[in-house]
């Protein structure tokens, strides 16, 4: 039964019951203690007036706890003391008392269960208040708010999944395409131009450098660059802690990390606050590193720790498409030089003299040959050791590339035999080079072990194209020729081929 229900003016007056109505006031108790709810009655000064006897079950209480004539506050005292009621709620009960309002609030009684105390002015200024055990509807709000927070995190993980499954779908196609150009890459300089436009797309708002060990190994140089123009021309490999350390190394100014030492403590007067280093590994060998810093401001900034993992992906796929490029220009060299002199080989030459024929038709030019031999080896290596006359190949060798400009060709023939393609050059021209080379070779003295080696000169023949002939075969063979006219004449002389093609339209003017 609901309080609403009686008539609180007749049945629960602060003022006392009229003298004589004592069959009244009984009914009234009877129907006051049949009720679910704990009924008590507060007076005007605060304190019980009435109270009924549902109210021990409902709110838990002995005979003590409650009696006529106790005072609100002694009785809230003790529901403090038990825990069943806040301080806050006393405090904005007491205030809405003294503005004669209705106050309510749930108690939580020592036993778990919860009861609504609900109170309201009655006439005179006395508060009727009723307890009525909410225990079961609380909890089913409180299952319901819990179920609905459930759903909805499950909701949010779900939408969580989703985005990082679209992000990563996104990445792995931007990744597959990146693969494709980079396969497709025949250079170490066209990789690194494919690199710079992929890695701003790839990480949007990022800043990026690329360093390759240098063929020495005792420094990395600065390849490429995105989203900045700084790059260093080379960094020592000690002063990054990735190479270091041998792994990735991401640096957060608010953690415990240490900056590296090719990276500024400011850029363009920003504070460098996060960046990645990534090792460039190919074939279990590093070849360079992968710098890659967020220093943009503002809310659209990327972050180190949004891309971090992705940064290292970008680093693998690099590393491995360098590492292809790297031995695929290895093999490449392997097969066109020769490895004791590192000059190109014979099927390199025939190759590049073929190429060098169509040229000079195509553009009416010429060229000149030289084809040398070191005189009398085989005494040399008898005499000295075949190591020691390994060594003198090699100083011819590098005799040969340093006299000669980018252009032409320096060949390793076979055994102490060598050729040089001169292009443009007539034959004048090429007896010269010719000469000055011998010259050169003859004046050098090769230190071997613990002694010097005794001096080594070269014969040459030299032959031109189209002067000479008309075929490779006809120009090389004018050439060696020559070559053996210089031995006959003594050795450490040039010879120049005498005989001229027999193609009208191709003859120069007669050697002297
Ligand atoms: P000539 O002045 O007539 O050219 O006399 P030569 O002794 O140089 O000529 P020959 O053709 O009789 O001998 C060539 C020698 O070159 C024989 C061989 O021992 C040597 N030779 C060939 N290839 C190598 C090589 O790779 N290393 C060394 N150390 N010697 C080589
Ligand atoms: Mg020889
Ligand atoms: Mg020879």
């Amino acid at each position: 039964m609901q309080l609403a229900q009686i008539e609180p003016s007749r049945m629960i007056s602060a003022e006392p019951l009229p003298m004589g109505d004592e069959e009244n006031q009984s009914l009234s108790d009877n129907i006051l203690n049949m009720m679910e709810q704990g009924i008590l009655v507060w007076s005007v000064d605060g304190r019980c007036d009435y109270f009924n006897n549902r109210i021990f079950e409902v709110l838990e209480l002995t005979g003590d706890d409650v009696a006529l004539g106790m005072d609100r506050d002694t009785f809230r005292d003790r529901a403090i003391a038990r825990g069943e009621m806040r301080p806050e709620d006393r405090e904005r009960s007491e205030a809405l008392i003294r503005a004669h309002q209705p106050y309510s609030f749930d108690r939580t009684l020592p036993s778990g269960r919860v009861v609504l105390t609900n109170a309201r002015p009655a006439r005179g200024g006395s508060y009727v208040v009723s307890f009525t055990d909410v225990t079961e509807e609380r909890r089913a709000a409180s299952d319901l708010a819990a179920a609905k927070r459930d759903a909805e995190m499950a909701e949010q993980r779900a939408r969580d999944v989703l985005v990082t499954e679209r992000k990563r779908q996104y990445e792995s196609r931007l990744l597959s395409q990146l693969d494709e150009w980079l396969q497709s890459c025949k250079s170490l300089p066209e990789l690194y131009k494919i690199v710079t436009t992929f890695m701003t797309k790839l990480l949007p708002g990022s800043k990026g450098e690329l360093y390759i060990y240098s063929n020495s190994r005792d420094v990395l140089d600065g390849t490429c660059h995105w989203g900045t123009r700084d790059l260093h021309d080379t960094i020592a490999p000690d002063s990054c802690w990735a190479l270091r350390r041998g792994r990735s190394y991401e640096y957060d100014a608010g953690g415990l990390c240490f900056l590296c030492d090719h990276v500024e403590t400011h850029h363009h007067g920003v504070p460098i606050t996060e960046y990645i280093c990534v090792p460039i590994v190919a074939h279990g060998d590093t070849v360079g590193l992968l710098h890659i810093r967020f220093d943009g401001e503002g809310e659209d900034a990327a972050r180190v720790g949004d891309g971090s993992q992705f940064a290292v992906r970008c680093g693998e796929h690099i590393s491995m498409a360098i590492a292809n490029v790297k031995l695929r220009d290895e093999l490449h060299d392997q097969s066109i030089r020769d490895p004791l002199t590192g000059l190109y080989n014979r099927r390199y030459f025939l190759e590049a003299l073929r190429r060098e024929m169509a040229i000079s038709d195509r553009r009416n030019g010429r060229f000149g040959l030289i084809s040398l031999d070191a005189d009398r080896f085989k005494t040399f290596n008898d005499n000295h050791g075949h190591d020691a006359g390994d060594i003198v190949l090699r100083m011819i060798g590098a005799k040969m590339q340093e006299i000669m400009f980018a252009g032409e060709v320096c060949c390793r023939f076979g055994g102490e035999e060598f050729v040089i393609l001169v292009p443009a050059a007539d034959l004048e021209e090429t007896v010269a080079l010719a000469n000055r080379l011998r010259e050169e070779i003859a004046s050098q003295q090769v230190r071997f072990l613990d002694r010097m080696l005794p001096r080594v000169t070269i014969s040459a023949g030299c032959s031109v194209y189209p002067g000479s002939g008309a075929t490779s075969e006809d120009i090389l063979r004018e050439a060696d020729q020559a070559l053996y006219r210089a031995k006959e004449a003594g050795r450490n002389c040039v010879e120049a081929a005498s005989a001229l093609c027999s193609r009208p339209e191709l003859r120069l003017a007669p050697d002297p």
